[in-house]
């Protein structure tokens, strides 16, 4: 081999001797998920079809784009209980070394409530949509390849306008699964994880019966091993959310979900739900289970 050869070579040969492309698993800034969780808040009444909303939509756009996500924007107009609304679901992709891919979703609509016209959904939705947008920092700043493609999604109109029905709520999470469908991308799509409501200081996961098995089980051994498992439980209840009508499509779901925000549930949906409730630490743990849970190869 001549010797110029050799030395071109030479750096890859000490990369592969050492195993250098074994970059760590990434680990979530909590700080930054925080102050972006303040900034959310910030945008105000930011329910479905707001100008606040629309706003909102825009600063995620920019963020997911500035840390070197490829975003897209799928607005669709449907009619509501509430009137005409045009959604929009946010799609930010991080390339994995396969095309297979992972929905790791979040709502960013709030809850519209006449009773409380300054609710700040705090933890209901800034807290996971906030934790979405750092997650996509941090793999992107690590240089960490995942082991399938990466579907961040932003999804509007969680929150129903009346009451959840077929025609009410999770508009932005079944339109998504719909379009799956239609597409033929249903087999591609290996997992879904819902995070919702994950910034309560006194965090308590609370994981619901309808939740694929499987995955379960690996977002309780993820938090095991990171010795974070006093933190997750699974629920004997159901819970109507993101993950649902991904479920439905035969697509494995979870949502990760605590669901005992305040005594008795009584900061949900309240004018308690502010970012006061709010912790770094809630933010890190359940960031870094969802960072180890979709970027380890042993689970994909
Ligand atoms: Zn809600």
């Amino acid at each position: 081999m001549p010797l110029n050869w050799l030395i071109r070579l030479f750096p890859w040969v000490l990369l592969a001797l050492s195993g250098c492309s074994d970059i760590p698993i990434p680990e979530t800034d909590s700080n930054n998920a925080y102050l972006l969780a303040v900034k959310l808040v910030a945008f105000g009444k930011r329910y479905s079809g707001t100008e606040e909303n629309r706003k909102q939509a825009d600063f995620i756009v920019a963020k997911a784009s500035e840390y070197g996500a490829s975003v897209s924007v799928d607005r669709f107009p449907r009619s509501t209980a509430g009137g005409l609304i045009e959604f929009a679901n946010i799609t930010a992709e991080i390339k994995g070394k396969s095309s297979d891919f992972i929905i790791i979703g979040s709502h960013y609509d709030i809850k519209k409530i006449a009773s409380v016209p300054d609710f700040e959904g705090a933890n209901d939705s800034a807290s996971s949509s906030a934790l979405l947008l750092e997650m996509i920092r941090a793999i992107n700043a690590s240089g960490y390849v995942p082991p399938v493609t990466l579907r961040f999604v932003f999804f509007d109109g969680e929150e129903c306008q009346m009451a959840y029905s077929e025609n009410d709520g999770l508009w932005g999470s079944r339109h998504y699964a719909e379009k799956l469908k239609k597409t033929g991308l249903i087999e591609k799509c290996k997992a879904v994880i819902v995070l919702d409501m994950i910034g309560d200081a006194d965090l308590g996961v609370t994981l619901p019966v309808n939740s694929d098995s499987k995955l379960v089980a690996n977002v309780l051994n993820s938090a095991g091993k990171l010795g974070y498992g006093q933190y997750f439980s699974m629920k004997n209840f159901e819970i109507l959310d993101d993950h649902q009508p991904f479920l439905q499509q035969g697509i494995p779901a979870v949502d990760i979900i605590d669901f005992e925000y305040g005594p008795g549930n009584a900061y949900w949906h309240t004018g308690a739900d502010k970012i006061d409730k709010i912790s770094e630490k809630s933010l890190k743990i359940v960031g870094d289970c969802v960072l180890r849970l979709v970027l380890s190869s042993i689970y994909w």
